[in-house]
């Protein structure tokens, strides 16, 4: 394995993962983790191991359940049945070397791990972030007058984000509208209308004007806005999740709240722009690095810096479901970071301090500032 100073110091950096899921808490069979192997599904005659985000469990996974590299599938989920889900969990947290997690507490398909939980099988600090959809669609099914609606929820993102824990909030606007809105802020009469009409259809909120509605009250709240871009499961339709499509309401909403672009891939690019020109917008490429495994990892990494700033750039795992992937996206990330820092210095485009300081300011610092996390005095340097 390479290794050099870059290596060295990115290896032995406390994370801040500022977007993940729990780790799912129940055993899983093999059709069960296959499942969760793919944003897609497990299709008859194809396993989902048998793709890149398959082989990186295999060969990076495997011997932290005492296995060879390139275990069988089957020798895999043995293991993983015989050691169970608490010690399984246990392994690849603490493994992932992370000191903080932010946790999307808004999707949980399978009873996964809650902050604290999560917390205390990895040994590290959680925050919790807070999915407005889920606010917005607790206050409908509450029952609520369509013109008190806008109140209604505005009061209970407000309760929301003041529960002690709580660093930021989250949408996933790219999946229920995408981001080809209306960059303007409702009217009062356009967003009774809407309710009006949501109340009458029920189901998931994925009304335009409410959409746009949520996006400017968390502009209100003033909490770092995580938001879903890029790569996601088929429910998804990508080309709508593409963050340049919100270049207008980032100018009408420049020099208010942070606005973190997660994911990005295959938009890194378009992310790097946006965070080059709005002073506000941050990127990351989680979710992609443990699908693509170290073995991409820093290409990906490549495209997001090829013009983003460094003090914009930071790391998140998104990891959902299997714990395997909160380690997977941070060793993903530490080695394809290290491995092109250290190309660069190898070159003499950059000078080792800068790439040392790259590497703590993507890994962690970056994430502090924003999220206003405590940590070392003068590292934010
Ligand atoms: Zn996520």
């Amino acid at each position: 394995m390479a290794a050099g100073p870059v290596h060295e110091t990115l290896a032995a950096l406390d994370l801040v993962d500022h977007h993940c899921h729990g780790a799912v808490t129940a055993g899983l069979d093999r059709a069960g983790f296959e499942s969760l192997l793919t944003e897609g599904e497990a299709w008859p005659g194809v396993s989902p191991f048998d793709s890149p985000v398959g082989l990186a469990v295999r060969r990076h996974c495997a011997p932290l359940l005492d296995l060879p590299r390139h275990a069988s599938p089957d020798a895999y989920l043995a293991r993983r049945s015989e050691l169970g889900a608490a010690e399984v969990n246990r392994r690849f947290l603490r493994a992932a070397g992370t000191g903080v997690f932010c946790v999307d507490t808004g999707y949980a398909p399978r009873p996964a791990t809650t902050p604290a939980e999560l917390a205390a099988a990895a040994d590290a600090v959680a925050y919790e972030i807070v999915r407005l959809e889920g606010v917005a669609e607790a206050v409908a099914a509450g029952g609520v007058e369509p013109d008190a609606y806008a109140e209604a929820f505005r009061t209970a993102a407000w309760e929301a984000v003041r529960r002690p824990g709580v660093v930021g909030v989250k949408s996933v606007a790219a999946y229920r509208t995408g981001f080809d809105l209306d960059p303007a802020r409702p009217s009062a009469e356009e967003v009774t209308r809407a309710a009006r009409s949501w109340s009458a259809r029920g189901g998931r909120l994925d009304d335009p004007v409410l959409v746009r509605h949520l996006l400017w009250t968390a502009v209100d709240l003033g909490r770092p806005l995580q938001l879903h871009t890029g790569f996601g499961d088929s429910d998804l339709r990508l080309h709508r999740a593409d963050p340049a499509r919100l270049t207008d309401w980032l100018h009408l909403t420049a020099g208010t709240i942070p606005v973190l672009l997660l994911h990005c891939w295959p938009y890194q690019r378009q992310a790097a722009y946006l965070s080059a020109v709005f002073e506000r917008v941050y990127l990351d490429v989680g979710l992609t690095l443990h699908h693509v495994g170290p073995a991409r990892a820093g290409a990906i990494l490549a495209e997001a810096l090829e013009i983003t700033p460094f003090r914009k750039l930071l790391y998140s795992s998104d990891a959902c479901g299997p714990a395997e992937f909160h380690h997977l996206g941070a060793l993903s990330f530490r080695q394809g970071l290290a491995g092109l820092l250290q190309e660069r210095v190898d070159a003499d485009e950059v000078a080792l301090p800068d790439a040392l300081r790259i590497a703590r300011w993507t890994g962690r610092d970056n994430a502090r500032r924003v999220y206003g996390l405590p940590g070392e005095p003068g590292d934010d340097g």
